[in-house]
């Protein structure tokens, strides 16, 4: 079970007190806030893992795979297409998560359910790309629980072994549902400001 300290909009003296309690694998949800928070404790801290949980634009790509380790918010052929680009070009290979938009909400990123399965074979014979799991966000006034077992259902079928889902509110749950990643944020450091 890996913990995903989810450090966006919090303030820096959180971010140290964790560092120094020994914590190495920080979520970011902006490739910008992202650069300006880690690119130099990179340097103090080599064995820093950073996983971008918020969505992304193609035309930051080549930002995002420079920076992060772990981008967890693929959802569609052109962002795929974006990243094999990025991968090449930098000799680098983040980790990949498909998200998947469990709840069919418009706002949410994520491949829909009904659409997961093209876009990781896609992911996998068209772009070149290793997918190795699959992150979800259920909707915030929905039982998180049949969110996190369909996830875990589209993982098992596509042979995908890293799960990514549980927040501050519902870790425990999806925990109990097979995650290998929970996302905690303000259970962690307190309030986002
Ligand atoms: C902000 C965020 C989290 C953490 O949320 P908390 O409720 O504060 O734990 C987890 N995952 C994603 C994708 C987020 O954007």
């Amino acid at each position: 079970m890996t913990l995903v300290a989810v450090s966006k909009r919090q303030p820096q003296d959180r971010v140290e007190a964790l560092l120094t309690a020994g914590q190495r694998v920080f979520g970011e949800n902006r490739v910008q806030e992202a650069q300006a928070r880690w690119a130099e404790r990179r340097r103090q801290h080599p064995d820093l893992q950073l996983r971008l949980v918020g969505p992304l634009q193609s035309n930051k790509a080549a930002d995002a795979v420079a920076l992060f380790d772990a981008i967890d918010t693929l959802d569609r052929p052109k962002l795929a297409q974006a990243l094999a680009d990025e991968f090449q070009r930098q000799c680098k290979h983040p980790q990949l998560l498909v998200q998947v938009n469990t709840g069919e909400e418009p706002q949410k990123g994520g491949v829909i359910p009904g659409e997961a399965d093209a876009l990781i074979k896609a992911c996998r014979e068209t772009y070149g790309l290793s997918v190795s799991g699959l992150m979800c966000i259920p909707p915030a006034n929905e039982q998180p629980a049949l969110h996190f077992a369909l996830l875990a259902k589209i993982a098992a079928r596509n042979g995908l072994a890293q799960l990514s889902m549980g927040m501050s509110a519902d870790f425990e749950t999806a925990i109990r549902f097979g995650a290998t990643m929970v996302r905690v944020g303000s259970a962690l450091f307190g309030a986002r400001r």
